[in-house]
């Protein structure tokens, strides 16, 4: 009703614009004022008239005193028979110039069709609206229950192969594999093998699996249908599925083709777990994609690939074999893979010759390829910010703690008692990370605000390591007191600064105990289902699986890690006391200290026994 509305109002309003038109037209020729036949041969006659225009059955007179005049003439004579019929004499025509316009002029036809015309044109183009308004509503409802999947068969330019995937050296063999099976199916069938259905990508997000699946499609230059699992769920029960059941139709049209469905654990989790309505939707979208996975035969040449980042809630029913039961496992790119991603995104960013981007792979430890990625483009907009007409070292790491933190806040107002607490709190978790032989070397020492942080301490792992040991974990707790420690030694008191510390190192605690079985007392054992269930829109994580006396014992052994943790970083805090205050004079001044500077005031940091 609403649209009917408007496009009532935006008729009225052309309508006005083009009568405005008009009567300005109608306006200019009514100046010349309209007379009769006996009037114009009486001018004639009397010598008045000093020039003629006739256009078609019009005649416009210019009189000698510059009046202009009109009159009407019957179509079917000439005006040379009119002047005849009212018998003018010819030598009264000498001194009047005359002219016949041909009267298929624009202005001749505009005047003389568009009263005709235009109300049924205009009627016509609001019905036409009216009718588009209705037609789009009803084509939206019945294509409600189809399946919105991209289809893209990628032109040469824009299409992605393993060549724009750095790294991942294990999950692209695997995927060639299936390359292989979409170029050459008939190798395969002759020998009686069965092309796999499903392969599901599982990995860390930013890890590339969107971009692994687009450069199968590339590789094997086949059609590749890409929907998100979410897309599937709609607001009403029976559109998922329904969704799912026109993109497998769309998929065996064009087969040989790749079907990609992206984050599957939006629809594929665990049935029977969640409260409230969602899930039901969600199971019936699910049991479609089983069922259509069974359904097509092994000649189809069909390869539905997924992706997530959650197999932990998937359904055991999708990794049965015959559905996705090849998985291919994307790691977090290690130091190699991390150096070879960036020199991917670097090709069409002009670095300087002095940048290194093996220093910056060497720094950012744990990062995914879309992080680095990230980094980039960070440092390319910071270096077009500064003016440069290269990407720098520096560009990079500036990029690095920005990604890592958050944007600088130079210009937070603090006082400078709240700077010599921010300089004393960083100094200490410097100084433990320093001399704690098993944790992280530290990068750099700041006392500007980054993102949400008051200051902060930048450590970066030495190595890519999978498996840490409890010292480590420890050392870790100890680095996390640390600020908070010193703190309350200066100053006798602590601020608020320290909370997110505090947090971090009581979950770590935390998983120690009941995650990696570290406790010497409560034994090599794991302690609470973690369980997914959506309820109102949380995730309710744990479900108690031993008695209330073992809780008891776990927030013993948690209080008993912190207090480890709390002993190491005293006992270096003390005995260190010297270059902590040198630090934190440095900061002072400075603000921020790199790693070298740091080290010519520390002196080395101890090996690890
Ligand atoms: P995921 O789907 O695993 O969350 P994406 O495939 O969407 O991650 O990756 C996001 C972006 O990160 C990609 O568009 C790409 O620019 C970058 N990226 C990730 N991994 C790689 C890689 N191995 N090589 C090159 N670029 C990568
Ligand atoms: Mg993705
Ligand atoms: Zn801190």
């Amino acid at each position: 009703m609403k649209k009917l509305i408007k496009n009532f109002a935006i008729f009225f309003i052309v309508f006005l614009i083009i009568a405005a038109i008009f009567s300005s037209f109608a306006t200019q020729g009514d100046k010349a004022e309209t007379v009769g036949l006996e009037t114009l041969i009486s001018q004639i006659n009397s010598g008045q008239v000093s020039d003629i225009v006739v256009v078609g059955n019009k005649i416009n007179v210019t009189l000698k005193d510059g009046k202009k005049e009109m009159a009407q003439k019957e179509a079917v004579d000439s005006f040379s028979t009119l002047l005849n019929n009212f018998k003018v004499d010819p030598s009264k025509m000498v001194g009047v110039s005359i002219s016949v316009k041909d009267e298929s002029g624009l202005d001749y036809w505009l005047a003389n069709i568009i009263p005709f015309v235009l109300p049924f044109l205009l009627v016509g183009v609001f019905l036409y609206f009216m009718m588009r308004g209705l037609q789009n509503a009803n084509s939206r409802a019945m294509s409600f229950g189809q399946s919105t999947a991209k289809d893209f068969a990628p032109d040469e330019k824009s299409r992605v192969t393993f060549k724009d995937v750095a790294g991942a050296k294990e999950a692209k063999e695997e995927l060639a594999e299936i390359v292989e099976f979409l170029r050459y199916p008939k190798k395969f069938h002759e020998l009686g093998a069965k092309i796999p259905r499903g392969v599901l990508l599982l990995g860390a997000p930013g890890t590339g699996k969107t971009l692994l699946a687009r450069s199968v499609a590339g590789e094997a230059q086949v059609p590749f249908f890409h929907m998100s699992g979410s897309e599937f769920v709609e607001m009403f029960v029976g559109v998922g599925a329904s969704r799912v059941r026109s993109l497998f139709q769309k998929a065996k049209k064009s087969a040989p083709c790749i079907l990609f469905i992206d984050e599957i654990d939006a629809v594929g989790r665990r049935r029977g777990a969640g409260l409230g309505g969602s899930h039901d939707e969600r199971e019936q979208t699910l049991n479609q994609i089983l069922v259509e996975m069974d359904g097509f035969e092994p000649t189809q040449n069909i390869i539905v690939i997924a992706a997530t980042n959650r197999p932990d809630v998937l359904d055991p029913a999708l990794l049965r074999p015959g559905r996705f039961d090849r998985r291919v496992v994307i790691d977090l790119p290690d130091l190699k893979d991390r150096e070879a991603i960036l020199r991917v995104h670097s090709r069409r960013k002009p670095l300087a010759k002095e940048a290194n981007l093996k220093t910056i792979a060497e720094r950012t430890a744990g990062f995914s390829g879309a992080d680095l990625a990230n980094i980039l483009n960070e440092a390319a907009i910071l270096a077009a910010r500064s003016g440069r007409k290269e990407i720098v070292n520096e560009d990079l790491f500036e990029a690095i703690e920005k990604v890592m933190i958050g944007p600088e806040r130079k210009s937070r107002v603090i006082t400078e008692k709240e700077k010599k607490i921010t300089a004393y709190h960083e100094a200490g978790h410097a100084l433990v990370a320093h001399f704690s032989p098993t944790a992280d070397p530290v990068h750099k020492v700041s006392i500007i605000a980054r993102g949400s942080a008051g200051g902060y301490t930048l450590k970066v792992p030495s190595e890519d390591r999978h498996m840490h040991a409890k010292s480590e974990f420890i050392s870790e707790i100890a680095v996390l007191l640390a600020g908070h420690l010193v703190e309350k030694d200066i100053f006798g008191e602590v601020t608020t600064g320290a909370t997110s510390d505090l947090r971090r190192a009581t979950a770590l605690a935390r998983s120690l105990v009941t995650d990696y079985g570290m406790s010497d007392k409560l034994g090599p054992r794991t302690y609470g289902e973690k369980e997914e269930m959506i309820f109102l829109g949380r995730e309710i994580h744990e479900q108690r699986d031993y008695s209330e006396k073992v809780a008891e014992k776990i927030d013993e052994e948690i209080a008993n890690f912190i207090k480890a943790g709390e002993e190491e970083a005293k006992t270096i805090i003390v005995e260190h006391r010297t270059q902590l205050e040198s630090i934190v004079a440095a900061l002072l001044e400075k603000e921020t200290i790199e790693k070298t500077e740091f080290e010519n005031l520390v002196g080395p940091k101890p090996k690890a026994a």
